[in-house]
């Protein structure tokens, strides 16, 4: 029994030695630097691990940092990136603030990938690599279309919407918006859909918009707004949809929902929306609560944006597997006011709880998570 103790803590030792002399060890390699957004939403944690391990897997070493939502905080964790030596930068920024931070790279010839989020009114970077976003909201829009049967419904008999947009500080929030809204704005107009609450018909109305957006993305901001509401505009009516820009505010909108006794029932909850496919959003959806998010495969997000990383820093002329160079009308997506950078875009996919499998499938969710959803 002692000889087998001592043999398995040989085995031990060896696995910890082999892991620390792995790649990850090796200072000479070159350092990317990597600034992620924030923690409150799940996804940016899983973002900050996935571009690491695929930056060392290609002989990179990578530093993650997390602003939480604090842009002063991030354009601080870039400096010392730069500092520490950093030869590429991956930034998925809080909010445009982090321009200032992006000059500064410029100067020190660092090229920078903005990351998921496009970095406005700058001119001192060249690459994006992000999602469909309007895409994304068309299927927002689509899932709320679908959830109400509104190909079949009349203005003698009207639906309820309630509208809620992302962080105003994030390009990406328009458009989604702006997605959902070409799908929804037609049945607005023949009055078969009725909005309670502010109606911007475009983000363009920044006034409204302004008045409908969730400041950095808060759930509790998502879900005092919600309680709010059902407590003055939606007080006379039922909400048959919530136009939810995310999971994590789509379940903050269904927590404020299932307080009110309108809503508590199984099967009376409003249809609602999301996206990012977050575990939590996925199990609401198998037990029939919200009803549709948009899986957003980050695993492969990361994935092409160290691809792309790669080849800038070799000097080759990128060629991302999976990933579309955004033209035509989608090439404002890589408009940021100031120079229309190259844009990267990766297919979202549309899920109910008829599709879960496919987010199961591309290998999303832990074992244990993908056990939930059994
Ligand atoms: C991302 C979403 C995310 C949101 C809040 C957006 O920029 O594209 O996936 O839900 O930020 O973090």
């Amino acid at each position: 029994m002692k000889k087998l103790l001592a043999a398995m803590f040989i085995m031990l030792a060896a696995v910890s030695i082999s892991f620390a002399g792995g790649g990850k060890e090796d200072s000479s390699a070159p350092l990317i630097g990597i600034a992620m957004p924030e923690t409150h939403v799940e996804r940016w944690q899983k973002d900050g691990a996935n571009l690491k391990s695929a930056a060392e897997a290609r002989g990179y070493r990578a530093e993650v940092t997390f602003g939480d939502a604090d842009q002063t905080r991030q354009n601080q964790q870039i400096q010392n990136l730069l500092t520490n030596g950093a030869k590429l930068l991956i930034v998925g920024s809080v909010n445009e603030g982090v321009i200032s931070a992006v000059a500064d790279a410029a100067q020190d010839s660092v090229p920078v990938i903005a990351y998921d989020r496009i970095i406005s009114n700058s001119a001192d970077y060249d690459y994006y690599i992000t999602f469909n976003n309007f895409k994304v909201g068309q299927f927002q829009g689509q899932g709320i279309e679908a959830g109400l049967n509104l190909k079949n419904a009349t203005a003698a008999n009207p639906k309820y919407i309630t509208l809620f947009a992302g962080s105003p500080t994030d390009g990406n929030a328009f458009f989604f918006y702006d997605g959902a809204m070409s799908v929804l704005n037609p049945y607005i107009e023949k009055g078969v859909l009725k909005v309670v609450g502010p109606y911007p018909k475009t983000s363009a109305d920044r006034a409204n918009f302004t008045r409908i957006a969730t400041e950095n993305w808060q759930p509790q901001i998502a879900k005092a707004r919600m309680e709010n509401l059902l407590n003055n505009d939606a007080r006379s009516v039922v909400l048959d949809a919530v136009l939810a820009p995310n999971d994590t505010l789509g379940r903050a909108i269904i927590e404020a929902c299932l307080a009110d006794a309108k809503y508590a029932a199984p099967g009376k909850l409003p249809v609602i929306t999301g996206q990012d496919a977050e575990i939590g959003s996925a199990v609401s959806i198998k037990n029939g609560q919200q009803y549709m998010t948009v899986f957003k495969d980050t695993n492969k997000l990361a994935e092409a944006a160290v691809i792309l990383a790669d080849q800038i820093l070799k000097g080759q002329t990128p060629n991302i597997p999976g990933a579309e160079l955004a033209s035509g009308s989608l090439q404002s997506i890589g408009d940021t006011g100031k120079k229309v950078v190259k844009a990267y875009l990766l297919e979202p996919i549309l899920i109910t709880k008829d599709n879960l499998n496919v987010v199961v499938d591309a290998g999303f969710y832990t074992d244990s998570e993908a056990a939930q959803l059994k």
